[in-house]
């Protein structure tokens, strides 16, 4: 389905990205990985996804909170691979505090890696989308993308922001053949949640057992964990001829979180 694709996942050395990077393999694209880790690992990964799925990945150390390196990370894949097809805007942190405590760093870190890393790299990828006439962007944002919840102050501006690119991004490149959609998970069990737990556990005073039950499982009316593999599916739909007329759209896989 994606023979002959490039695509470029941002953040997928790990959770997600990596279950989306592994999905697009699978489907026949050659990609690019990016994130950090350890570089044994990461190598491991990269060579494991040629192995396996007979294509080309290539690495990327690009750090999404520096513009210039986001820039070379596409120059780098249209390269080595000749296009970028489908750019998939996932990396993501997160810091769990209350406003009038949050560190400004922390706030400067998620706004550049959550949400101005997206701006730069579809700023650097359009172009030549819209020299083939053929696109798909994804940004993976949240069901914090349209809801809020206390102490994440940060996150939850930057994934609002996210789907207010989206959408802009949408119009302005829908005669173009682009899509650009946003997937919008709740709880994924990834290390970037149980990252969190120990900050919720101190934010609002409780266990470990009472944040995964009483403050993160509490929004899932299905009481489960949407796993990596089913968002990485719909951005294998997304990416899909059968989703061109899907574009500007902020799609909810949060087992009812934001029905509501
Ligand atoms: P994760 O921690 O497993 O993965 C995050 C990835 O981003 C890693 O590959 C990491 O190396 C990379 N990354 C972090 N900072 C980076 C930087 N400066 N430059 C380049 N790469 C960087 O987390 P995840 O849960 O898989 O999160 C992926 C995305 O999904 C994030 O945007 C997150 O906000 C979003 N999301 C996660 C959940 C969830 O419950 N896990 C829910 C909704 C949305």
């Amino acid at each position: 389905m994606l023979q002959g694709k490039t695509a470029v996942v941002t953040g997928s050395t790990s959770g997600i990205g990596l279950a989306i990077v592994r999905a697009y393999a699978e489907k026949g694209a050659n990609v690019v990985i990016n994130g950090f880790g350890m570089a044994d690992e990461i190598e491991y990964k990269r060579k494991g996804i040629e192995e396996e799925f007979a294509v080309k990945a290539l690495y990327s150390p690009a750090d999404m909170s520096a513009p210039a390196q986001i820039a070379q990370m596409i120059a780098e894949a249209e390269r080595a691979f000749g296009s970028v097809d489908v750019l998939v805007n996932n990396a993501g942190i997160q810091h769990v505090e209350p406003i009038e405590h949050f560190p400004i760093a922390k706030w400067d870190a998620i706004i550049a890696i959550n949400l101005s890393s997206a701006f730069h790299a579809i700023r650097a990828a359009a172009p030549g989308m819209k020299t083939r006439q053929w696109g798909r962007i994804i940004n993976t944002a949240s069901a914090h993308a349209t809801i809020a919840s206390p102490f994440k102050s940060a996150y939850v501006a930057a994934k609002h922001g996210v789907a207010g690119l989206t959408k802009t991004a949408a119009l302005e490149f829908a005669r173009d053949h682009i899509t650009v959609n946003a997937i919008a998970p709740g709880y994924v069990w990834t290390p970037l949640v149980e990252h969190q737990i120990p900050e919720t556990m101190a934010a609002r005073n409780m266990t470990r057992e009472q944040v995964i039950h009483d403050v993160l499982l509490k929004a899932q009316p299905t009481k489960e964990f949407v796993t990596s593999e089913q968002v990485a599916a719909l951005a294998v739909f997304l990416a899909s001829e059968d989703a061109q007329s899907i574009t500007g759209a902020i799609l909810a896989m949060d087992g009812g979180w934001t029905a509501h």
